[in-house]
This record gives C-alpha cells, structure tokens and sequence, in this order.
C-alpha cells in the first residue's frame, strides 16, 4: 500500500458508525412509515415501498475517494458482519447492528473475463460475474442476506409470538428464502413456499425441501403464485420474501457495488447486463449505481441491458413501444425469469425515467439463443445457467442490431449456478426440449456420453491414441 494511501487511511470510517434514518418510502404518494412494522405496499395508496435513508446526506461527509478506500480496505478486514453484502452497510440498512447481521457467504462473487473465443463470438470483450457462486448458487441470497439480517434484528427487537416466512417463486427464491431462515431460531420463524408445480427445476425443488421448508406447490405459473402470497402478505401476519419487500431489493444494491468495485469504480462507460424477471434485480442494480453516483464514488451511472425471453418479454416491450401492458407467458428454459407482469415494472419506469433515460435499453430474445449461449458458454470455460445464457445471449443481439455500439465494458450478470439447470441441458443433448420451447439441437453442441467396456486398450482405440 502505498504511503499516501495510508495517511488518507487514518480517519476513515473503517468500522460503520453512521446508523441513518430508515424509512420505508412510497414511490407514489411519497408518505413514509417507520421500518418496525413489516410493509409491503403503501398503506395510503397501495403502491410499492422503497427503503430510504433520511440521513443519508450525512455519508457526504466523506470525499467519493475517502468511501472507495473505506470499501476497498474493509475487503481486508475481517470483521463478523462485515464480510458479505453488508461491506458496504452503509448503503444497505445502516441501523441494525453488525450482530445481527447474517451471514451464510453471499456477495463479493468473482467477475470472469470473458474466453477470448466465446468474446469473438458474441462479437464484443466481456466479463461475467458469476452470481451463481452465492450459498444457494444464485443472486437472491444477497436480497435474502438483508431482509433476513432485518428479521433477526427485528426478531431481537420486538420478540414477535412466532413468524411465517413466506414466498411465492420461479425456484430460486425459494431456495435462498428457506436457506436463510433455516438459520434463524425455529421457535421464532417458519418457513413456507409457494412453487408453480412442474415449473422450477428439481434441483431447486430440492432446495427448499432440503432446508426445511414447508413446501406448497399450486397450478399455474409464477404469477399465479404471486397473486396468492400477495393477498397472503396483505390480509395474514406474514414476513414476505419475494422482492416487493423493499428488504430485498436494499440488499441486491451489493451487485452494482461490487460491480463498480470491480471496475476499480469506473462504470462510465460500463453496461451492465440483466436477465428480467420480477424485475427486482434490475431495479436493484439501477437504485445500487444512483447511490454510488450520489456519493461521488462513481463518477457516471453505467448503462444497462435488460434481457427477456420473447416468450416473456413485457419489460422489452414497453421499451420498444412505450405502452406497457403485462404478457401472458408460454414456457421457456430461461424460466426463473418467466414472469408476465413483473412485481416491481413500477419501479423499473420510475428509474428509467428519471435517472436511466438514456442509459437504459431492453431487449428480447428466442429460446434458441439462449439455449445456444448457454451452452457456448460453458464449453468456453463458464458456467452460466439459462438466464446467464440469456444475458450473454442478449448482448450479442443488442450489439448485432446496434442497440449497443460495442465499446465500453461489458458486465453480464450470470444469476445463478449452471447446475440448477442441468435438466434444460440434458433435454438439449436429448433432442427433447424442440415441441414445449422450439429449441432445436445443434449437433456440434450435443455431447453424450460413450458407454466403452472397461479395457484400457479399448478405450485408446476409441480415443484413436497413438501407441508409444
Ligand atoms: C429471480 C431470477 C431472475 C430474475 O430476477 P428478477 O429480480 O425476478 O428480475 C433471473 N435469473 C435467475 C437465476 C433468478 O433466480
Ligand atoms: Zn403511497
């Protein structure tokens, strides 16, 4: 480290002191409520809630370089609570204590350069950041990381009867939902999910079953689910988990932090890459960057790209034609973001209009492209599940119809782990995804594998090894 650095270093808030004013805030009306009552949607207007910090102002006591040193040094910190999302507490829900912080390993995932072959073959240099090495391999462990850290302290705090933890989920909401309650004391909360039947993968069914969870699986798709949690949440004593609770969205800020992080906090002429669902990923991201900016620690927001299935594609919709109206899904293998009307669209406008207008694209694609990048991806070195698949996907068709210009840096955002999906694969090797997704195999990407006796020498003519 260099001495500059280090006489910079002194008095630097190493250790999170501000604990700020938070509120939840109404996107609508803008009338604010106090963070003890579990909310979901404003209770004068009905509209969805964002979590504010009034004192926020305060954190400008510090230079945008004095916070990139306080968030590049506390990565060698080793401090409980400090070391996943809540790095960056500040930004995240600066009231609660770092003991009530939990912890399971999410965030600070690695962002991958791009192989130099799949790179000539999108057509653009990349970086992946592989949100699939999060504890239960996807990104909503880090909104997970915060409502639940909010839970404990609240737990702490007002000694509820008994909670029921609840979510409605296209897979991995579930997984991360149920993982992380499985951590808190089972006198004080249960865990109950909401899965559309037939539609989430079986190793993500596996997951919630795993950690304990009561699991519920209902007809219909996604939305289906959603409407009924939603009418759960709103007339049954229940902590909500899917991203319309502010809670989350407050920790999935951490991946534009540590996008930015990464890019040694130079993002302007960075675009960041999304597959959208629910649309609470994005619009993390998005709020993530304005903080940044707003502190000075970034000097320009980045672009961003959405990226939808054309069979689920009513954010890239609105995009193109300025109307938005929710679309009625058919199935497809990026199928954690196989939502019609997603949760959080509201938001997503509001964001756009005001801060992204013309740093925000959105486009959609075909389950062939997907299917195909998936898998080119990870025969390059990757391991990105369908929806990474659909971001790289994505990029590559952005910059062939010029959506993107192809300078810049490019960061897509892999949501989950490859293994997740492996059945989408496998119907690919098999020829069996072409007649519900119309994905059609390409012989050059199939692999099987060779049953062979077990006889070295058999093997090596197989291998056709030359003999030494
Ligand atoms: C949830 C999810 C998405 C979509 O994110 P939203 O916040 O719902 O837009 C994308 N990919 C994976 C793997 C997911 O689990
Ligand atoms: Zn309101």
């Amino acid at each position: 480290m260099n001495p500059e650095k280090l006489a910079r270093m002194v008095d630097l808030p190493l250790l999170p002191g501000h604990s700020g004013e938070v509120r939840y805030k109404c996107i609508s009306c803008a009338n604010t409520f106090e963070l003890q009552r579990l909310l979901y949607t404003c209770p004068d207007c009905g509209s969805l809630l964002r979590i504010v910090d009034e004192a926020f102002d305060e954190l400008k006591t510090l230079s945008g370089e004095q916070w990139r040193d306080v968030f590049d040094l506390r990565k060698s910190l080793q401090v409980k609570g400090l070391q996943g999302i809540f790095l960056f507490k500040e930004l995240i829900l600066p009231q609660i204590s770092l003991d009530d912080v939990v912890y399971l390993g999410e965030g600070h995932t690695p962002m991958v350069e791009a192989n130099h072959e799949l790179a000539a073959h999108v057509g653009v240099g990349f970086k992946v950041k592989n949100d699939g090495q999060n504890p239960s391999a996807s990104f909503k462990d880090r909104g997970m990381a915060s409502a639940i850290s909010f839970l404990n302290n609240y737990i702490r705090v007002n000694k509820p009867e008994s909670l029921l933890g609840i979510c409605a989920s296209t897979g991995d909401t579930s997984a991360a939902a149920a993982l992380y309650l499985s951590y808190l004391p089972k006198d004080a909360v249960k865990s109950v999910v909401l899965l559309p039947r037939g539609r989430v993968t079986p190793q993500q069914l596996s997951q919630p079953l795993g950690s304990g969870a009561t699991v519920i699986e209902v007809p219909g798709v996604f939305d289906d689910c959603m409407k009924i949690v939603e009418h759960l949440a709103e007339n049954y004593e229940v902590f909500l988990l899917n991203s319309k609770n502010p809670l989350r969205i407050c920790g999935q800020k951490s991946f534009a932090f540590e996008v930015a992080q990464q890019l040694e906090w130079k993002t302007a002429d960075a675009t960041v890459v999304v597959p959208i669902g629910n649309a609470g990923n994005v619009t993390a991201i998005m709020e993530g960057f304005i903080d940044l900016k707003n502190l000075g620690i970034i000097e320009e927001l980045p672009h961003i790209l959405g990226v939808q299935s054309m069979r689920a594609d009513p954010v890239a919709r609105w995009k193109a034609s300025g109307d938005y109206k929710p679309v009625t899904v058919t199935p497809s293998v990026a199928q954690a973001a196989m939502i019609g009307n997603p949760v959080s669209f509201p938001k997503v406008s509001g964001l756009v209009g005001e801060h992204f207008s013309d740093r925000f694209e959105c486009v959609a694609i075909s389950e062939q492209e997907i299917m195909d990048m998936m898998l080119t991806a990870n025969r390059h070195g990757h391991v990105v599940c369908t929806q990474g698949g659909e971001a790289i996907a994505g990029l590559k068709a952005a910059l062939a119809n010029g959506v993107v210009d192809g300078k810049g840096v490019y960061v897509c955002d892999s949501t989950s782990h490859q293994l997740k999906f492996a059945g989408f694969q496998e119907g690919y090797f098999a020829g069996s995804l072409e007649e519900e997704y119309g994905v059609v195999s390409k012989p050059e990407l199939v692999n099987k594998p060779v049953a062979l006796e077990g006889e070295a020498d058999k093997i090596a003519a197989h291998l056709n090894l030359k003999r030494r």
